[in-house]
């Protein structure tokens, strides 16, 4: 759920040097949670975290990647490129375009994108991955742009991941009956 989360700069507003970012409990969604274990990952870039949450109790893990590491995105074609939240940004703006939208809402859905990549426990994600986070947020943010997305978005495997997500996205729209 890209748009429930706020980014590593606006949410919380306090920092504690253990955290690279909130972290909400995965049960109750407490932002507190001390950490019982914390080693690198397979991969050596992010740092896997065994936390334990204040309120509830429950213990559970995360994967938290540094800001200073890029996250590779890895195209159809089998090219590699690194993240580039310049280019979300573009893609959301161009989806939005005449849209009754904030002019700050493409850049906080880029930036909860990127947060949402760099808790995953990989420093590579697909561009299918991404795409299919940035049209989570949009649909939040606005329906008609979230078709938009997708009619022109290209990483879909195929034609039927396509209709449906249009077939959701007219479900969510349809009109009520009474
Ligand atoms: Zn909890």
């Amino acid at each position: 759920m890209v748009g429930q989360r706020g980014s590593a700069v606006t949410s919380g507003g306090r920092r504690r040097p253990d955290s690279f970012q909130p972290v909400r409990c995965a049960t109750c969604g407490h932002l507190d949670s001390k950490v019982v274990d914390s080693r690198q990952s397979d991969d050596g870039g992010a740092i896997r975290r065994r936390r334990q949450c204040l309120a509830c109790g429950q213990r559970f893990t995360t994967f938290e990647r540094p800001e200073s590491l890029g996250i590779a995105v890895l195209k159809r074609s089998g090219d590699r490129e690194p993240f580039d939240r310049a280019k979300v940004v573009a893609g959301v703006q161009a989806a939005l375009k005449a849209r009754p939208v904030g002019a700050g809402e493409a850049e906080a859905l880029a930036a909860a994108v990127e947060d949402e990549m760099r808790q995953l426990p990989t420093a590579e994600v697909t561009s299918e991955r991404v795409g299919r986070a940035v049209l989570e947020g949009l649909r939040e943010l606005d329906v008609i742009a979230a078709v938009r997305f997708a009619s022109v978005y290209k990483g879909f495997d195929d034609l039927s991941d396509f209709e449906r997500e249009l077939t959701l996205l007219t479900k969510r729209t349809a009109p009520k009956r009474h």
